[in-house]
Formats: structure tokens, C-alpha cells, sequence
């Protein structure tokens, strides 16, 4: 595996496999992996011949600049791991190499960006992350690159970005991992004392309720989340949004017909966590 810190290096590399044949397949990351990453690897590596994973805490997306100095970090750990999964090369820039002195130019996708994260953590946050996803995608040039449904808007904003501007690859993504519990994994887990960690729990179960509440024939998307809600309320949970969203557009549904969204973030321990879960009601 090789580790790459330059964009011409990487480029260099890369247009050699092109040359050969080979499809490429990408997994951008801000690295700290866990088994959630690793499932992300392991498919590229099934689907496509060369697999390059970015490693970068990607600063403009940060909107709190606390939550960027907090985010945990440990490249010789990542490496290992990258390694186990068989990626082909790891490129890790740094930030200067990414936004060079003079950098100005941002990438905005509109609409399904206003809800859920973006009105919670601002507009500021999707357009760091369609910017440096458009950038990684110009340096890599993949055929594919896996996204988690973890994170379900920034998978949308992602797949909207490549239609609008005509991008020429593929996005897959894969499924959210969980702990055996049921917390959903994160980088930021390890931030969790144990009481946060329990307390984190109320998020998974939540959506669980409500998944239930919906099987069991509810279909009042005020009764759903109100169900949801309950589950993080005895939990002495407070979520900065809970809310049931069309998969589309992301705007709340008023009708539960086919599926809807149910996505949640809360601070929990000082920590904030995201969930969602996909209702199917026929
Ligand atoms: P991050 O390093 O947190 O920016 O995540 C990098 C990629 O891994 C993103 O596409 C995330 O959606 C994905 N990811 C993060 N956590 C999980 C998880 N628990 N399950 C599946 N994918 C995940």
C-alpha cells in the first residue's frame, strides 16, 4: 500500500493503472476507521480493480471549531487498517496542499442542503463538503466512490453534485454498520464516556421505535416521531432535529406513503451524533 501526500504524485500513479486498464474505486474519509470505513474498503475492493481511500479532516466543513480540534486522529492506525483491506494507496493531504493561499472557489448545491444538517450546522457545512468532494473526485478521477448511508444527506448532496455538473462516475452506498447494540458507528464514539455511551444508545433505539410504530400500521408521521421522541426523552435526550423527510427532497413528508427518512442529530456528552433510518410504509 502506498501512502501519497501530493496531488501530482497521486495523479502520477494513478494515470498508470488508467493507461493499464484498471477501474478505480474511491472511499473519501477524515479517517479514525472503524468497521463502518472498513465495509465501505472492503466493497470497493470487490468492485473495482485499484482502490484509493482519502484520509483528510476537511476544515471548511467544521462548523464548530472546537468539534474540528477534537476530532480524533491517528494515521499510523488508519494505515494498518487500509492496509488489512487491501487499498492500493491512501492519500493523505495536507491542508495547504488542498487549499493552496488564494483559494476561492466553492461548490453549492442548493435545496436539499437547506434541511436536516445544513439548516443545523449551517449552509457553510455542505458547501465544505460538496467543495472537497468535487476536488478529490478532479484529483482521483475514479469510476466509482462509495459514500455510507450513515451520513444519508451528505449521500444525496453528493449524487446531485455529480448530475448537475455532469461528473463522470458512479456513486455507491452501502449500508449504515453498527455496533452489536445498535449505535451506529462513528469516529466520534470515542469521544463517548460511559454514560454518554449509553445515553448515545437512545438515538439507534428511537428509530427502531419508530420503524416499529410504522410496521405495526401507524401512518401519522406526527404519531411516528412523536414515538421517536418519547424513546430519547426517557433517555434525557434532547435532539437539535428529529424529523421524518421525503428521500428525495428531504423536505417533511405529511403523508407516509412508500418511504420516508427518519433522520435524527443530538449532542450527547458534548459529543454530536447523527442517525436515520429509511420507514417503508406500503
Ligand atoms: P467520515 O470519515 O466520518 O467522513 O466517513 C467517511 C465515509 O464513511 C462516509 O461516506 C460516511 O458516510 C461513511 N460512514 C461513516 N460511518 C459509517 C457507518 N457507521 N456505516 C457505514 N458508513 C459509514
Amino acid at each position: 500500500m502506498n501512502v501519497i501526500r501530493v496531488i501530482p504524485e497521486l495523479r502520477t500513479a494513478l494515470d498508470a493503472h488508467r493507461r493499464d486498464g484498471k477501474t478505480i474505486g474511491f472511499v473519501p474519509t477524515m479517517g479514525y476507521f472503524h468497521d463502518g470505513h472498513r465495509s465501505l474498503m472492503r466493497r470497493a475492493r470487490e468492485t473495482t480493480d485499484v482502490v484509493v481511500v482519502s484520509l483528510f479532516v476537511n476544515p471548511a466543513q467544521f462548523n464548530d471549531p472546537k468539534d474540528l480540534a477534537a476530532y480524533p486522529r491517528d494515521e499510523e492506525r488508519d494505515f494498518g487498517i487500509a492496509s488489512e483491506e487491501g487499498v492500493d494507496l491512501v492519500f493523505v493531504p495536507a491542508p495547504g496542499e488542498m487549499y493552496p493561499p488564494g483559494f476561492a472557489t466553492s461548490v453549492s448545491v442548493g435545496g436539499i442542503t437547506e434541511h436536516l444538517e445544513g439548516a443545523s450546522r449551517g449552509a457553510g457545512h455542505f458547501a465544505g463538503v460538496a467543495t472537497v468532494v468535487a476536488k478529490l473526485f478532479n484529483i482521483v478521477e475514479p469510476n466509482t466512490a462509495f459514500f455510507g448511508q450513515k451520513d444519508a444527506q451528505q449521500a444525496l448532496v453528493i449524487r446531485r453534485m455529480v448530475r448537475d455538473l455532469d461528473l463522470r462516475l458512479g456513486i455507491e452506498v452501502c449500508p449504515t454498520v453498527r455496533e452489536p447494540d445498535g449505535l451506529a458507528m462513528s469516529s466520534r464514539n470515542v469521544r463517548l464516556d460511559t454514560a454518554a455511551r449509553q445515553q448515545a444508545l437512545a438515538l439507534s433505539t428511537a428509530l427502531l421505535a419508530a420503524e416499529k410504530s410504522v410496521a405495526d400500521g401507524t401512518r401519522d408521521p406526527k404519531a411516528v416521531v412523536a414515538t421517536a421522541r418519547e424513546v430519547l426523552a426517557h433517555a434525557g435526550v434532547s435532539p437539535e432535529y428529529l424529523e421524518l423527510v421525503s428521500t428525495d427532497t428531504l423536505s417533511p413528508v405529511r403523508e407516509l406513503r412508500g418511504e420516508a427518512l427518519l433522520a435524527v442529530a443530538a449532542q450527547i456528552g458534548g459529543v454530536r451524533l447523527i442517525d436515520n433510518t429509511i420507514l417503508h410504509a406500503e
